[in-house]
């Protein structure tokens, strides 16, 4: 007998925003910590092959999964303490990711207000370390809380463990999340009491300007964040999508330097460890994907990087898009792109 939060052969269309057609053959919909150790601690389900869910917006379903999928839906946000430097806010890993930044905003706690609109949960977001506009949600979190599902036990993670690089954690580079290893149950945010805006990106700064906001706010800064992800980044509920699908590729100064000489417009980002960063889309466009189709897929006419389901794609369709980027970029530029998403 199934405990009666774990159903079977459950439809995944609706639970991955690329909206591809898959289905489970068991799914656990996790609204508290004593679920998961339940499942860790069961002489059958804790052998089952396992993946932990969150939004379902950074994934390609490749066919229907076999074994027990841990949709993360625990609930909960509050402030937890304060000092004289921070606020501290807790939130469970099933809430959404853009309604907790709107909480916080409304709260008077800002500090996140640069990564309103992502899509996606709580729980999510430190695995990829989500950024967006010069902020990542890892220099926003204290610590969090994950059940390793191998023991059934509950750890604690500092910002520190979590090791936090570019779009990356401990978490990712484990492959944790696709392993089912650990699920992150909860989420603790540091946000400082001195804010600082962070308006450094030139669209976020110009669209400020339109609005004639000389001196922005947080409320401003979410609302000029938001107007530009609105204009740019399609919603997933009116034209299935995964958000970026390329990483940003990171490469030697020697070929940065190559490539600019050969593309003098080419977007260059130098990091701190002397490599430099490329903007996948402009890489795409330039290639001659953007807002065209292969099939019932393609890379978006506002912004290349995001591929789209026109209808009826299947994991195919997305891998075959997939590949003829990759390549086209590849040919072009001698450059490798790498999808974002988890392909299971
Ligand atoms: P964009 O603003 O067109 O930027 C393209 C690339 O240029 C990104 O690699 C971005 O770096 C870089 N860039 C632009 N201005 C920069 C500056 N002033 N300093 C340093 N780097 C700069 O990108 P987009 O695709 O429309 O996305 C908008 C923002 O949302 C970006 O920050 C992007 O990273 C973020 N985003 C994040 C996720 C995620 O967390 N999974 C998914 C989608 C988009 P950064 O990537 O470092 O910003």
């Amino acid at each position: 007998m199934l405990p009666d939060f774990i159903a079977s052969d459950v439809d995944l269309t609706p639970r991955n925003t690329l909206a591809l057609p898959a289905r489970a053959e068991f799914l656990a919909n996790i609204t508290h910590i004593e679920q998961l150790q339940h499942i860790a601690r069961h002489p059958d389900l804790a052998k089952r092959r396992r993946f932990v869910l969150g939004g379902g917006s950074n994934l390609v379903l490749t066919g229907d999964f076999a074994g027990l999928m841990l949709a993360m839906a625990i609930p909960g946000k509050a402030c937890i303490g304060e000092d004289a430097q921070a606020w501290y806010i807790a939130a469970g890993a099933g809430e959404n990711w853009h309604a907790f930044v709107t909480w916080t905003l409304a709260q008077g706690w800002p500090g996140l207000e640069n990564l309103i609109l992502i899509p996606g949960s709580v729980g999510a977001a430190p695995v990829q370390n989500i950024g967006a506009y010069g902020l990542e949600v890892g220099e926003r979190i204290d610590h969090l809380e994950a059940i390793d599902l191998d023991t059934g036990r509950l750890t604690r993670f500092t910002a520190a463990d979590c090791g936090f690089g570019y779009r990356d954690s401990l978490f990712k580079r484990e492959g944790w999340h696709v392993q089912g290893r650990y699920a992150i149950a909860r989420v603790v945010f540091r946000l400082p009491k001195r804010w600082q805006p962070r308006t450094g990106y030139g669209e976020v700064a110009a669209e400020l300007a339109q609005h004639g906001s000389g001196d922005p706010n947080p409320t401003r800064i979410a609302a000029a964040i938001a107007a530009i992800r609105r204009r740019k980044l399609p919603d997933p509920a009116q034209l299935p999508n995964s958000g970026s699908f390329f990483q940003n590729p990171v490469v030697s100064a020697e070929l940065a330097a190559a490539l600019a000489t050969a593309h003098p417009s080419l977007p260059r980002y130098p990091q701190a460890d002397g490599r430099v960063k490329l903007a996948a889309g402009w890489l795409i466009e330039q290639a001659g994907w953007k807002g065209r189709n292969l099939g019932p897929v393609g890379m978006y006419e506002q912004q290349a990087l995001v591929l789209v389901n026109r209808g009826g794609a299947t994991s195919r369709d997305v891998q075959r898009l997939t590949r003829a980027v990759r390549e086209a970029v590849l040919a072009r530029f001698g450059v490798n792109l790498v999808p974002e998403p988890v392909f299971l």
